[in-house]
């Protein structure tokens, strides 16, 4: 180790566990002896384990060592060999493969139907429950602190569809009560001066590290409305400098003369915002650099994928003087979701944001489908409460969640139109199981679904396998306290062209005894993330690009890279790493978000209209007692689209239930 990782502290001792990356494991559990797959099954019930408890987990999460290396076999080396898989004489109403928010809701909305007496089991393939919405906790001086490790909020509340809303009602959510006992928390950050905006120059772009702090007020997307006081000390040119004031400044310029205002629009569309701001607002380059990002949260790519018109849609400057008629706020405004960019911007209601995140709905859902697993009443005690993981499978529950449960083959039972059984085979602890159902809903990801099940139709396996999840990071830093962001002035730091793109306070919400901090000397968890990308290149490859250095990056050079970029981000505040840094939890998300449809690269009915002709549509076949959720299935990353889903999968289901012939 290097005086350079010593005062980072990468030998300090924190709560941290590395994992070798992408090891293939062998799992040959359906060709082991009958005497050693017994020993398997009684050995391998970690949820048993009194320490078992996922949400404390450090070092990598999200796409955890152990949960994907069963997928990536059966990709890999072709269908899995099922000849000594064990039979657990199980028989359910419905298996859902898949525990995330798509699979939980569908087990809500199918008991709701059926009753209480429904047998339903959920297998999943990580350590823990929620899918991407999943909770990072920690405990530092007898605190609890949580904070999302992926599903951050919920988005446009007002926009949720009526059995998106059902669900968050029924299991106890009140979002008036939790925004109205939050008041003061919205107010903390300001009211401790910190109302900067920060953005970080870093050297390896600009050659010298510069923080630039601009005080007050605020803007939408790609920050500010500079002024000539705060560019001064930065390392732009003068003539980047003076493009910037002129984007953001009074010029209301049109750069598509003579064209109508729905012409405009199509080759705003069908143009990128870089490609927008340097060939017809013709800005120096530097200035893109503040818009690096720009599209990321909602696509997982940069500027060069992100489309003029969303730009437009959500705020970002140079269209002042175009005179683009405001869209139509019909259909697309109650598509699943407020952010694709091609939906009316402001009017969605509100966001709200849990300590961790859509990990509070996840919780609920799982007190609703077991309740002694997760102890309380109300939305409020679920902040605090402790999870009983053993109790989320138990024989005898109807309600069953299997975790540690990769699903390999999901298949009926004889001929697809006739069957009245779905066999699901799942590895779990190396060993091959099957489970019987009348049914199955794939609220996995639909990429996978043609390697699960493998006699769909091709065309249906064509629509399942088009669009590329985007792969993100969210980073959870433990730190004692918070006092460098209160001496900078700033709740977050933006730094378009690092590692993380950025790294910010946590939201400042409080759940029940899940208390936020109050002051900046009570310890806190630092958010940043990072979206792998490879810009110039075409969507998908960057996907699988970034997917690639994902998983082929080591927790130690995570660590490394974090600790290297508080420290130049925080430094000025007198952030140590090697001193504050309490814990870390990388939580890496390979297959991330949805798909969603983007005019640069699929054809504008399927961004613009509900055409059955996308292929989420098309991909979200039912399939004799197979039926198909997830957010995938709407062509979209949000919780309400993958609730939808679950809903629409479970109603195909009952229909089917329904038909004489059965
Ligand atoms: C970092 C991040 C931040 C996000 N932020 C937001 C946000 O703020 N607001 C919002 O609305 N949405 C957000 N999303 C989108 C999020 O994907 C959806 O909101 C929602 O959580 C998706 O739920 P899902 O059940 O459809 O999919 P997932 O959460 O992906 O759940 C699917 C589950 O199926 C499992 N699975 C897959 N294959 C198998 C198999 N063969 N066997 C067993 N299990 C399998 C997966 O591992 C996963 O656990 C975010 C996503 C990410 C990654």
């Amino acid at each position: 180790m290097d005086a350079h990782d010593r005062n980072l502290g990468m030998d300090r001792a924190i709560t941290r566990r590395d994992f070798l990356n992408g090891v293939s494991l062998t799992v040959a559990g359906s060709l082991l002896p009958p005497e050693l797959v017994r020993a398997a099954q009684q050995e391998f019930a970690p949820e048993r384990a009194p320490d078992y408890y996922p949400p404390t987990r450090v070092g990598m999460r999200g796409s955890h060592a152990g949960s994907f290396e069963v997928a990536h076999q059966l990709r890999d080396r072709g269908p899995w060999d099922l000849s000594g898989a064990i039979r657990t004489g199980e028989t359910y109403d419905l298996v859902i493969v898949g525990g995330g928010l798509s699979g939980l809701s569908a087990a809500y909305y199918f008991i709701r139907e059926v009753g209480r007496g429904a047998r339903v089991l959920i297998l999943d393939n990580h350590d823990d429950f929620g899918g991407h919405a999943k909770r990072n906790e920690f405990h530092y001086n007898g605190r609890m602190l949580a904070l999302n490790g992926g599903t951050l909020n919920i988005e446009s509340w007002d926009r949720y569809n009526e059995h998106a809303r059902r669900v968050i009602r029924d299991i106890g959510i009140d979002i008036d009560r939790f925004l109205a006992s939050n008041e003061n928390n919205r107010a903390l950050y300001r009211s401790l001066g910190m109302t900067g905006q920060a953005t970080f120059f870093d050297k390896e772009t600009w050659g010298v590290d510069t923080m630039m702090i601009r005080r007050g007020g605020s803007g939408r997307g790609g920050g500010a409305r500079y002024t000539a006081d705060d560019l001064i000390h930065t390392p732009l040119s003068p003539q980047a400098q003076k493009d910037l004031l002129r984007l953001y400044g009074g010029a209301h310029h049109d750069y598509l003369p003579g064209l109508s205002s729905a012409e405009k629009k199509v080759r705003l569309a069908k143009m990128s915002y870089q490609d927008f701001l340097l060939d017809l607002v013709k800005v120096d380059k530097q200035v893109v650099w503040f818009f690096h990002n720009q599209g990321a949260g909602n696509f997982c790519v940069g500027v060069d994928c992100f489309p003029a018109l969303f730009a437009w849609q959500e705020g970002l400057p140079g269209f002042a003087g175009m005179d683009l008629e405001p869209s139509p706020d019909g259909l697309l405004a109650d598509l699943p979701g407020g952010h694709h960019g091609r939906q009316i911007g402001p009017g969605g209601g509100p966001t709200v944001h849990f300590p961790d995140g859509n990990a509070t709905i996840a919780r609920l859902l799982i007190r609703w489908l077991v309740p002694d697993a997760v102890p309380g009443k109300s939305m409020e005690d679920v902040g605090a409460a402790h999870v009983d993981y053993a109790r989320l499978d138990r024989t005898g529950q109807t309600s069953r969640v299997r975790l540690n449960s990769t699903v390999v083959r999901v298949q009926h039972e004889g001929d697809v139109s006739r069957a009245k059984n779905v066999v699901t085979s799942y590895v779990r602890g190396g060993v091959t199981y099957q489970v019987r159902s009348r049914a199955v809903v794939m609220a996995c990801w639909n990429m996978f679904i043609p390697y699960l099940v493998s006699d769909l139709p091709p065309s249906q396996k064509d629509a399942l396998a088009f669009g590329v999840k985007g792969p993100l990071v969210y980073t959870s830093v433990a730190v004692k306290n918070w006092t460098a962001f209160q001496k900078l002035g700033v709740p977050s730091v933006s730094a378009p062209t690092m590692y993380h793109t950025g790294v910010s306070l946590a939201e400042a919400v409080s759940l029940g005894e899940l208390q936020h901090p109050q002051t900046p000397h009570d310890p806190i968890v630092l958010h940043m993330t990072r979206y792998p990308m490879a810009p110039g290149k075409p969507r998908k490859e960057q996907h699988r690009i970034g997917r690639a250095d994902l998983l082929g990056t080591t927790f130690e050079a995570f660590e490394r890279k974090i600790r290297d970029q508080l420290a130049r981000n925080l430094g000025g505040g007198g952030f140590d790493p090697a001193r504050d840094i309490v814990a870390i939890a990388v939580n890496r998300w390979p297959h991330g978000y949805a798909y969603t449809y983007n005019p640069l690269y699929d054809p504008m009915e399927w961004v613009y209209t509900s055409t059955n002709d996308r292929p989420c549509v098309k991909a979200r076949q039912p399939f004799g007692l197979i039926a198909i959720a997830n957010s995938d299935a709407a062509a979209s990353p949000h919780t309400d689209a993958a609730m939808l889903e679950a809903h629409r999968a479970v109603q195909e289901v009952l229909q089917r239930r329904a038909m004489p012939l059965l």
